[in-house]
């Protein structure tokens, strides 16, 4: 960036300044604080430094040229607003210094509150609250506690154990109990502690704690917990955070002053109402941090009537501005009300699509507009079991339904526990007294979270619920002991490793495993719940954005199966065809044995009579299939895998071989089988005999199924039925390839469909790299392209599909070389470009070229609104992902820069 652009760049904003949509210059946070300052809300006067000056400081390593005169003149603009100095003796101005980036990371990063604090102007607070000197003192610890932790890294331990020698000294458990002196004699422990780790006193300057404090947000961005965040959310890691600098407004300064949250419908269930917690004489922080329990919004009606209406107005006014559930924190000091924060708020899957359903009943937004608001894997999450319950299962404990679901596993209670037994496959549940940021990977690794403390706006619940997993918080009945490995609850003792299951939905913890029902969603999709005949509010949204996804969607949705059965279920689940049915496992079980023969067979006499006895059996395996899909699209792709697969390992084969010998047993046969299994090893079997090349070089295979396809279509038609069928070639890398067994099918289809009406397409799969670099050779014999992106993926990266994801990938995550597996969601940039290169190419050679994909990536997210920007006719994939995939082929029409809706 040139010398004259960064003096004149402006990275300060007044809160009037901002808006809304301003949220990739001021974060979340500071963009909403500006749009309800706009709005005439009362929000405590500030101003936010961008993300670009934080990304700035994070590359250079230091304040870019001209931040800190900014500051200096927005921090005057507030000393005015305000009528007070910050650090003034006598009547100091406070401020918070808070992170807020792009998008919500909650309590991921670090605030700072009441800083412009010091020995002086702690003086001035008293006198400013009405002499309230434990008002003041409690304000400064806070400061050096929050400061000395997050700003110089101070184990927060130590403050923890002065605070409680404190309370031990005054007898009591409450922190309410300690008075002024109290608390004066704790900032001087407190000192102490800040100055023996730092090597210096506790800053008195107070710009110099704002500078610090400013920066300790900076590089909060790159904090090991922000960082597991953001990789699990996939936000982009280099957006930076914006910090807000505001004013401090007071909800501990007695009984009339308090702070909460609150939420204009229930997130949990996208249910109409007030929800929310309320904490009466206490700051912010004390809320999301669970550390003490709230009572319900509700409750603030009898203890500050005045406070609660004006609130409900707010939350009215901006529900009704931002069109969708917003959550608020605010805080009332001696009662008058501050918003402190807005935002469109988080919500389960299943709130997604019940709020979306009902803004448009309430005409706030459209049908599109709520296809945008959900996405896949909210309805995926939604296809997940629930508990089936009966009397023999008792709730031991009932907390708060923080984020639904339902989940058993053992009791672990500490985050390294979690991660250990999860990654030995165990399922695990884990048991806090409340989470903290610290507990992320723990939380990633369990399947559900449970906690003794806590609303449903504490860390827990917030960070489960942004996941989609299950969580229940604040069951107070549990006494946990995390060091002795225990819980108590209901007079039994549960111990680490006993299993647990909880219920995120009702909130109900119960011992040992229940077992599970499948979702209402699932039970639509397979039909047997009417959706205009049920009284289900998520059945009902569901069924109204899908039937608007279809109507939306370009994209069709086939399905990869290989079984009627599996067909049956994916034409239940909305599948317009089948992209994939593998024909390998039709050569298993019992048919080993005619496989095993057709493998040693040393004549082509022998060779044939094994596929003479495959024929038939081939046969009835189509035509379960294309009844089953009546004339819709079947692709049948010829054999893939190396023959050895259908062969006894060769170690195992060579001891039996030997054992038999020793014996003096007649060995011939298996002698025969060991030689052929010797012949047929590969060091890479991936890149050898498999595919096409198996077809060319096994005489009579490929033949054998193409006629098993077309007889059995023809059978079908002759019964009054319809057949689709398109035969596919795999691992095609070279056009010859294909036009020798094409020349060859076409051959055996003519005569077998005769006038039979029958029509069977030819075509392949690109899934070799050198197929996509010459798809407008390969399109000249081919009728279709169906793009293999698992092969694809493993050959355009050079990765083993079948290794790379255990061996290493955790080390390419982590150091940002993808965000997400490439064999998981498409890689646009390098094996996207070869599937654009040969769906262009392609096309252009044989215009209306019927184009498909049927790699694992046919049913993620992301990878289908790439797929219909590329301009493929057909996603294909597994029978579950086909309702996903139809809603994200709907949304992609909407958005065709990818899902953004976080
Ligand atoms: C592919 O490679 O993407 C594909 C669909 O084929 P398979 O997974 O069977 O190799
Ligand atoms: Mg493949």
């Amino acid at each position: 960036m040139a010398a004259q652009e960064t003096v004149e760049h402006k990275y300060v904003y007044d809160f009037a300044e901002g808006n809304k949509d301003l949220k990739d210059l001021l974060g979340g946070k500071g963009a909403n604080l500006a749009e309800m300052t706009n709005l005439g809300l009362p929000v405590p006067p500030g101003f936010t430094i961008t993300t670009e000056a934080c990304k700035a400081y994070l590359t250079t390593g230091r304040e870019p040229d001209g931040l800190a005169a900014q500051i200096e003149a927005h921090l005057e603009s507030l000393e005015r607003e305000m009528g007070r100095k910050l650090g003034d003796p006598q009547d100091p101005l406070l401020v918070s210094v808070r992170s807020g980036a792009k998008f919500s990371m909650p309590g991921m990063m670090e605030t700072v509150l009441n800083v412009g604090l010091n020995d002086r102007s702690v003086v001035g607070l008293s006198a400013q609250a009405g002499g309230n000197d434990r008002f003041a003192w409690d304000s400064y610890r806070r400061l050096i506690q929050m400061f000395g932790k997050t700003v110089c890294e101070v184990p927060g331990e130590e403050f923890e154990h002065a605070l409680d020698d404190a309370k031990r000294a005054k007898g009591t458990q409450n922190d309410l109990d300690l008075d002024a002196d109290d608390l004066r004699g704790l900032v001087d422990a407190y000192k102490k502690i800040f100055a023996k780790h730092t090597g210096r006193e506790f800053p008195q300057e107070p710009r110099e704690q704002l500078d610090l404090a400013i920066r300790a947000v900076f590089e909060s961005w790159n904090a090991e917990r922000a960082v597991v965040y953001r990789r699990q959310e996939r936000i982009p890691a280099d957006l930076g955070t914006a910090v807000n600098v505001v004013a401090m407004v007071f909800g501990n300064l007695g009984a009339d002053s308090g702070t909460g949250v609150a939420f204009t419908r229930d997130p949990a269930s996208g249910a109409q109402g007030i929800y929310g917690d309320y904490l009466a004489n206490a700051q912010g922080e004390d809320v999301v941090a669970g550390i003490r329990n709230t009572v319900p919004l509700q409750e603030l009606e009898q203890l500050d009537k005045k406070s609660y209406d004006e609130l409900l107005d707010y939350m009215a006014r901006l529900e009704e501005h931002y069109k969708d559930l917003c959550d608020i924190e605010f805080t009332i000091e001696r009662g008058k009300l501050w918003m402190l924060q807005t935002r469109v708020g988080k919500r389960t899957a299943a709130a997604a699509f019940v709020i979306a359903g009902q803004l448009v009943d309430e005409g706030l937004i459209d049908l599109d507009e709520a296809l945008h608001r959900v996405n896949g894997a909210q309805l995926a999450q939604l296809m997940f079991p629930r508990f089936q319950l009966d009397h023999e299962f008792q709730p031991v404990a009932k907390g708060i339904g923080a984020s639904p679901g339902a989940a058993s596993g053992k009791v672990v209670f500490t985050s390294a526990r979690a991660v250990e037994l999860a990654a030995e496959g165990e399922s695990v549940i884990l048991v806090r007294r409340e989470t903290n940021p610290d507990d992320l990977s723990g939380m990633i690794a369990a399947k559900g979270i449970l906690t003794s403390r806590g609303g449903k706006t504490s860390h827990a619940a917030v960070v489960a619920r942004g996941m989609g997993k299950t969580c229940v918080s604040g069951a107070d009945e549990l006494e946990v002991n995390v060091p002795a490995k225990r819980f108590t609850v209901a007079g039994q003792t549960v111990n680490e490793g006993d299993v647990v299951s909880i219920d995120g939905t009702t909130g109900k913890v119960y011992l040992g495993e229940v077992p599970v029902m499948p979702s209402e969603v699932v039970q639509y999709f397979e039909g047997s719940l009417d959706p205009e005949h049920i009284d289900n509010p998520l059945v009902r949204a569901v069924h109204r954005i899908m039937t608007h996804a279809d109507a939306t969607r370009r994209l069709r949705v086939r399905t990869n199966a290989d079984t009627g059965a599996d067909a049956a279920r994916a034409r239940r689940f909305g599948a317009e065809g089948i992209g994939l049915c593998r024909t390998e496992h039709m050569f298993l079980g019992d048919r080993r044995e005619l496989v095993e023969r057709l493998i040693l067979a040393s004549t082509d006499e022998e060779r044939q009579t094994a596929l003479a006895a495959l024929l038939p059996l081939q046969r009835d395996d189509f035509v379960e299939i294309f009844r089953e899909m009546d004339g819709l699209p079947v692709t049948v792709r010829l054999i893939d895998p190396p023959l050895h697969e259908f062969l006894p390992p060769l170690e195992q084969l060579a001891v039996n071989v030997a054992v038999a010998q020793e014996r003096g047993e007649d060995v011939a046969k298996e002698e025969a089988l060991l030689a052929a299994v010797r012949r047929m090893h590969e060091e890479n079997p991936m890149l050898g005999l498999r595919g096409v090349r198996l077809g060319l070089v096994i005489p009579g295979l490929f033949a054998m199924q193409v006629r098993a396809i077309a007889e059995a279509a023809v059978a079908v038609t002759r019964d009054g039925g319809s057949a689709c069928p398109e035969i596919m070639v795999p691992l095609v890398g070279a056009v010859q390839e294909l036009e020798t067994v094409r020349a060859e099918a076409e051959k055996i289809i003519a005569e077998v469909v005769g006038d039979s009406g029958v029509e069977v397409l030819i075509g392949t799969m690109i899934e070799v790299p050198r197929a996509a670099l010459t798809a407008g050779q390969i399109a000249e014999a081919a009728q279709f392209f169906s793009f293999g992106t698992n092969d694809l993926t493993q050959m355009g990266w050079g990765f083993s599909r079948d290794d790379v994801e255990g061996a290493f990938f955790w080390r390419y995550l982590e150091l940002g070389i993808f965000g997400i597996s490439p064999f998981e969601s498409i890689d646009r940039d390098g094996v996207g470009r070869l599937v654009r290169i040969a769906a262009d190419e392609g096309r252009a050679a044989r215009p209306g070229l019927k184009l498909g994909v049927c790699g694992e990536h046919g049913g993620d997210p992301e990878s289908v609104h790439f797929f219909h920007e590329v301009g493929l006719d057909y996603v294909s994939c597994s029978p579950f992902r086909v309702p996903v995939a139809r809603l994200e082929a709907g949304r992609a029409v909407l958005t065709t820069t990818g899902s953004d809706s976080r």
